[in-house]
C-alpha cells in the first residue's frame, strides 16, 4: 500500500516534469500570440527545431549542461525550475486528494478522480500564470477565465463549499479592487484583482486569508531584498505580484488546514 502510493506519487512527478516543460513554452507562446499546441519547440536564440532527445525534462538540461546543442547559448533556467516545481506539485495533488482520510473529499471514486483532475488543472493554471507574470508582467485571461469557469463547475458538483467559496472569491476581488483603485493601478495590475477572485474560489474561507497573508509577507520580504540589492530602485518599481499570490495559495492549498489548526490551537480557539 505505502509502496504503491509512493510509486504513484513518483509517476506523477515524472509526468509533471513534462507538463512543466510545456507550461514554460505556453507562457512564452501566450505572450507572443503564437499557437499553444502547434509548432515544434525551438531554441530561442538560433531558432533550430529541437529533437526529442533535447526535450526530455531535467535529463536533457543536465546532459547538455544547460546549453543549446547547436548554438551553445545558455538555455533559460526557467526550464529545469518549472519542470521540478510542476513535478512536485503534481505529486502533491495526488497525495492531497488520494491520501486516505483526507478531509473535504467524498470517498466516492468518481469524486476523487474529478477532484484530482480539477486540482491538476488548477495547479497547472497557477504555474502558467506564475511564469507569465514573472517573465512578462502579464496575467493571461486565456488561462484565468477558463480556471474560474472550471472552478465554478467543480463547486457545482461539490455544493457544500459553493456559497462560502464564491463569497471568498468576491471578498478577495473587492479587497484587491480597493487596493487597485487607491494605488491608482500602480501597486498592482487589474490582472491581480481578477486573479484574487480565482484564489478565493479555489481556497474558500478562512484559507484565502492565510494565502493573502503569506503573499504579502513573502512579497514584502523579497521586495525589500531586491531594493537592498539595488535590483529595483524603489518600491515604486513594479514587482509582479501574481508569483507571490500563487506561492501563498499553493502553500495554503496543501498545508492550509494544518497551519490554520496549529494557529487555532496556539490561540486557544481549539
Ligand atoms: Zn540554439
Amino acid at each position: 500500500m505505502v509502496l504503491s502510493f509512493f510509486l504513484a506519487g513518483f509517476i506523477l512527478f515524472f509526468i509533471g516534469t513534462f507538463f512543466g516543460s510545456f507550461f514554460n513554452v505556453v507562457a512564452d507562446r501566450l505572450k507572443n500570440g503564437e499557437s499553444i499546441i502547434l509548432g515544434r519547440s525551438h531554441c530561442e536564440y538560433c531558432k533550430k527545431e529541437l529533437e526529442w532527445e533535447d526535450l526530455i525534462p531535467l535529463i536533457s538540461f543536465i546532459i547538455l549542461k544547460g546549453r543549446c546543442r547547436y548554438c551553445h547559448k545558455k538555455l533559460s533556467f526557467f526550464y529545469p525550475v518549472s519542470e521540478i516545481i510542476t513535478g512536485i506539485l503534481f505529486a502533491c495533488v495526488f497525495v492531497f486528494v488520494f491520501y486516505p482520510g483526507q478531509a473535504g473529499f467524498s470517498d466516492a471514486p468518481y469524486f476523487k478522480i474529478a477532484s484530482f483532475l480539477y486540482y491538476i488543472f488548477i495547479v497547472s493554471s497557477f504555474i502558467i500564470i506564475f511564469l507569465e507574470d514573472l517573465k512578462y508582467g502579464i496575467i493571461p485571461d486565456k488561462v484565468l477565465f477558463p480556471a474560474i469557469l472550471i472552478s465554478l463547475i467543480y463547486l457545482y458538483i461539490n455544493p457544500q463549499f459553493m456559497i462560502l467559496n464564491v463569497i471568498s472569491g468576491l471578498g478577495a476581488f473587492m479587497f484587491f479592487l480597493l487596493l487597485f483603485v487607491f494605488t491608482g493601478g500602480k501597486g498592482m495590475g487589474f490582472g491581480d484583482v481578477k486573479l484574487a477572485f480565482l484564489l478565493g474560489l479555489v481556497l474558500g474561507f478562512p484559507k484565502i486569508l492565510l494565502s493573502l497573508y503569506l503573499a504579502f509577507l513573502t512579497g514584502a520580504i523579497i521586495g525589500l531584498i531586491l531594493i537592498l540589492w539595488r535590483k529595483k530602485a524603489s518600491i515604486k518599481d513594479a514587482i509582479p505580484f501574481a508569483p507571490f499570490l500563487i506561492t501563498g495559495s499553493v502553500i495554503t492549498l496543501f498545508l492550509g488546514d494544518l497551519i490554520i489548526t496549529k494557529i487555532m490551537v496556539y490561540l486557544g480557539l481549539l
